[in-house]
């Protein structure tokens, strides 16, 4: 029978607590609940991590289309039916105890006897005039999320990524007519979705391009400035160059490069009891699949770690 947290006060306590709820901690706990130990997954909002932005997801094995909506959906759904139980909580700081660890919130503290550091990453931004000014009035990092505002109409989508790709093809779907601007002629997105750019009819490339400004009338968006000095009208710009780790409450915690989780192929980190999984982790390649692998192996990781403990 499944085990459920302890609720006391304002302490809860858990054999592992999963910190994130993408598609690693999602499946972390999903294994670890079925291991039979006490799991609590915190996330700041809905589950679903950057999976959520994902329009069209062609390449997790099983579904030759799903939306990162409905994969977030049915992921959540699965934890929660194998006994996870999931808070809407901030982790700031995790305070190494004797054997365990206290977990500081905005809400509840939460005392794990295993942590799986699953927080990804997020958005980069372009830092250039205009973007912050029009963040929510054109600006956008979610085609899924924002790409209906913009029907039939001009957009602008910056980078060259698999993000950039993927989505500027949903947007073509949508808008009349979509600018994928990219700062080389070559790209990093795979060559299916390259192959499917280039025969989009109202999908315009501009390579070896930088975009140095949007631009708008303080209301919304209405053009940008590119480096060649040339001013392209546009009523939306999507920007998609790449992520940041979401690693500030662990980085006094963890060993990290370039603010990414060092684990070793256990996924555990330089701290006992500490594991690491998907986007957050020094990892070679950030997919849906590796991040659900990696949550997969920590849970085993923890559960050998727990028995050793009794
Ligand atoms: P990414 O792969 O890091 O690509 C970022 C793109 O933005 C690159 O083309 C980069 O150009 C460009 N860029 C970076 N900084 C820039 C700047 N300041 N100005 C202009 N361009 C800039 O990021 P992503 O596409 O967001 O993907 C993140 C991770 O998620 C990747 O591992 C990706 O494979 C994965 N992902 C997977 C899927 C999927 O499998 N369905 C979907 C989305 C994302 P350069 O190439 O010149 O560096």
């Amino acid at each position: 029978m499944q085990k459920k947290c302890l609720i006391g006060g304002k302490t809860m306590k858990c054999d592992a607590l999963v910190i994130g709820g993408g598609p690693g901690g999602l499946t972390a706990s999903i294994y670890l609940s079925r291991y039979g130990h006490d799991t609590i997954l915190t996330d700041t909002s809905g589950c679903g991590g950057e999976m959520m932005n994902i329009a069209e997801i062609e390449n997790y094995p099983g579904f030759s289309s799903i939306s990162g909506y409905t994969l977030s959906d049915k992921m959540e759904e699965q934890a929660r039916e194998n006994g996870v139980k999931i808070e809407y909580l901030y982790v700031k700081e995790i305070i190494k105890e004797k054997d365990s660890f206290k977990c500081i919130t905005d809400g509840e503290e939460i005392v794990s006897k295993a942590i799986v550091i699953a927080t990804g990453a997020k958005h980069k931004m372009l830092n250039i005039p205009g973007e912050k000014e029009y963040s929510g009035k054109g600006v956008s990092y979610c085609a899924t999320c924002d790409g209906a505002f913009f029907k039939s109409k001009t957009v602008s989508v910056v980078g060259g990524g698999d993000s950039a790709l993927s989505d500027a093809l949903y947007l073509s779907n949508i808008c009349k007519k979509v600018y994928l601007i990219h700062r080389r002629d070559t790209f990093r997105a795979q060559k299916v979705l390259v192959d499917r750019v280039y025969k989009k009819e109202n999908i315009t490339l501009l390579l070896k391009k930088n975009v140095l400004s949007i631009n708008g009338d303080g209301e919304k968006v209405n053009s940008i400035t590119l480096d060649d000095n040339s001013t392209l009208n546009t009523d939306g710009v999507f920007v998609f160059v790449g992520i940041v780790p979401s690693s500030d409450p662990f980085l006094n915690l963890v060993n990290t490069q370039d603010g990414y989780i060092i684990t070793d192929k256990n996924m555990k980190t330089n701290v006992d009891g500490i594991y690491a999984v998907g986007d957050i982790r020094n990892t070679p390649l950030r997919q849906i699949i590796t991040s659900s692998s990696d949550g997969a192996i920590a849970a085993k990781s923890i559960n050998e770690y727990l028995l050793k403990r009794e």
